[in-house]
């Protein structure tokens, strides 16, 4: 029973990643899985998180200045990630500008780079002003 009930919040964690398509936070994946799963709670989600990245299942995204970790499926294509001001999801930004060489300090090895967008979502840009004619 335990194992069972174990298996189906992991399962529909895994379900809300997938069907958001993008980075979740701990309370996000909650308030996704929780439907699904009956007696989810937020310690629960937390733990499986960690379980989920330590099996390369999940990977954490960090951005700057936010103190809580997103996480998003392991194996994507490489992207980026566009974070907006006002309501704190993350959304994936797809492509790279790449050829980032030039940005190097001279001497230095690039390893690996991140890039974050910011600015407002679709669903909290405010509506564009009407042209009046
Ligand atoms: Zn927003
Ligand atoms: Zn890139």
């Amino acid at each position: 029973m335990a194992v069972q009930r174990k298996t189906s919040q992991r399962a529909a964690l895994l379900k809300a990643f997938e069907l958001a398509g993008r980075p979740l936070s701990p309370q996000e994946a909650l308030d996704l899985a929780g439907r699904h799963a009956k007696g989810l709670g937020i310690a629960t989600v937390y733990r499986n998180l960690k379980a989920l990245a330590d099996r390369a299942v999940l990977k954490v995204v960090s951005l700057p200045g936010q103190s809580t970790a997103r996480y998003e499926m392991c194996g994507k294509a490489h992207h980026h990630h566009f974070h907006c001001r006002l309501c704190h999801q993350v959304y994936e930004a797809d492509g790279c500008p790449g050829n980032i060489e030039p940005l190097v300090p001279k001497g230095f090895v690039l390893e690996d780079h991140e890039i974050v967008l910011y600015g407002l979502c679709a669903a909290c840009k405010p509506p564009s002003p009407r042209r009046r004619r």
